[in-house]
């Protein structure tokens, strides 16, 4: 939407664009999960009379997350939709450490595109086509294309309208035509779960319960216990096996996700990981499935009564001694503790007798930085470095047609994201973008040369004029420094004057 406003006003500045639609400069192009919506429905009020609900229920991706967000956290969310502070939403609403990862490029449908064109006489991107798992479009029931436009925007400011886009390629292969029912489903599914409002009925044990008696219809249940292996079968003989070719995370690398679904609910899975399983177990559509899950009544509180409380000296023992391994190996988690440590005993009675000493005497949870740890960014370094040296090689083939600018280099490099955001973390791939970058005088030296070059394999007299209008600079953009280039390349390859001559004409 903000980009095709950019077009219709025929603003190309992305400065001036969001200047106008936020009344500030620093707002980044994000697809699927935008802020800063209240100043934004200020801005366009005039123009648009779409409230900020409603931005959020029919624009955005908010509507197929916040279903299965409790109700705290969805009030935490929207507020930060809301308001300035939207750079924490991705991480709440568990995108950032789900293993399911957007698609890479945006996505569209060409039968759909022709009925807009139409229709509206311009093309616009449809939000559900967007989310991991459909590749086909719920309309048309037909293979989605793959653009060249990035869903994480290389530059902070990049709004592409779908109009700008150049499609690339089918999303067809061998396994999406033999599971292509299954995905044509699943992408419905999908769509209808776009339409899903947000109404504070969702919670953690609504889902618990909700699977767990799943598992109970469909005789997956003994006792308390879910028979997990019968699950995954059951999921698997849905799901054939060249589903893992679309999405192997789910099916190859990451099973445990499926079992993680039928426990107890402690974080928010993504909505993808839901219709998956519920297509698979036969269950209605998607929004009425949601449906049933809210009405589910609240589940009654249970009273814990300690019934038996040990003997003090025990108590002083055992912490004493949960205490003493924590001190000895300050840099380890609970669970190195226990295993590596050899504490699963003492941690074990502790839980069991004394477990709100044991929580605020625990290391505390090692966050998400441990993950970024465990990139080997030395050796990442090195590879990306060999990729921009071929880069590098290839590009000094190819053309003077383009500036070989510090941007250029990351856009154009295997991994320009990665780049992009660690470029500290990098610091051979930093150094050599730094150096190979070309300023605008750099720039203009090699197409001069270029020019020169080629008017001599041509026997052209090198007169400047020649030389400029080759290489395809104007004149008033030339410095001194490189007029003086040009003179003493002509001076050096003793043709033509030596003092800048005018064309003819002029
Ligand atoms: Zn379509």
């Amino acid at each position: 939407m903000i980009a095709r406003y950019g077009v219709h006003c025929g603003i190309t500045s992305s400065k001036e664009l969001l200047r106008d639609l936020f009344h500030q400069t620093d707002i980044t192009a994000v697809v699927d999960f935008p802020g800063h919506l209240k100043t934004f429905c200020a801005c366009v009020g005039n123009a648009c009379s779409l409230s900020i609900e409603e931005w959020i229920q029919h624009h955005t991706l908010y509507p197929a997350f916040l279903a299965f967000a409790p109700a705290d956290r969805q009030k935490q969310i929207l507020k930060s939709a809301y308001g300035r502070n939207a750079g924490n939403i991705h991480t709440r609403l568990g995108v950032c450490a789900s293993f399911i990862k957007p698609p890479e490029y945006l996505r569209v449908c060409k039968q759909c595109q022709l009925e807009q064109r139409d229709r509206f006489g311009e093309v616009y991107w449809q939000r559900s086509l967007q989310m991991p798992g459909v590749i086909f479009c719920p309309h048309h029931e037909l293979p989605l294309h793959v653009s060249n436009t990035r869903y994480h925007p290389i530059g902070k400011f990049d709004f592409e309208a779908a109009e700008h886009t150049q499609i690339v390629a089918p999303l067809n292969c061998a396994a999406t035509r033999e599971n292509q029912k299954l995905f044509i489903l699943l992408a419905q599914n999908m769509h209808l779960l776009m339409h899903a409002s947000c109404d504070n009925k969702m919670s953690f044990k609504k889902l618990s319960q909700f699977y767990s008696e799943l598992a109970q219809r469909h005789d997956l249940r003994k006792g308390t216990r879910v028979d997990h292996i019968g699950v995954a079968n059951k999921f698997h003989a849905y799901w054939k096996e060249p589903c893992d070719q679309i999405l192997p995370n789910l099916f190859k690398f990451k099973p445990e996700w499926l079992k993680s679904l039928f426990r107890k609910h402690r974080k928010s899975f993504h909505p993808l990981c839901h219709l998956l399983v519920w297509q698979a177990f036969n269950m209605p559509d998607s929004l009425s499935t949601l449906h049933s899950i809210k009405s589910l009544p609240a589940p009654k509180k249970t009273q814990i009564v300690q019934t038996y409380l040990p003997p003090s000296h025990q108590v002083k023992k055992h912490r004493k001694e949960w205490a003493s391994i924590c001190k000895k190996n300050p840099t380890k988690g609970i669970k190195w503790l226990r295993h590596e440590g050899n504490a699963a005993g003492i941690y074990a009675w502790l839980y069991r007798n004394d477990r709100e000493w044991l929580q605020s005497n625990s290391p505390e949870r090692i966050k998400a930085t441990f993950f970024c740890n465990r990139v080997n960014w030395e050796q990442r370094d090195k590879s990306l470095l060999k990729n921009l040296l071929i880069l590098e090689a290839r590009a000094h083939v190819e053309s003077v047609n383009f500036r070989k600018s510090k941007a250029w280099y990351i856009k154009n490099s295997s991994t320009p994201s990665i780049l992009e955001k660690h470029r500290d973390k990098l610091p051979l791939c930093k150094k050599f973008i730094d150096s190979h970058a070309e300023s605008v005088e750099e720039f203009q030296r090699r197409r001069i040369e270029s020019a020169i070059c080629n008017l001599r394999a041509e026997n052209e007299e090198l007169q400047t004029w020649k030389i400029i209008r080759r290489a395809g600079i104007r004149k008033e953009f030339l410095s001194e420094t490189l007029l003086k280039f040009i003179d003493k390349s002509q001076g050096i390859l003793g043709n033509g004057s030596s003092s800048p001559n005018l064309p003819p004409h002029s």
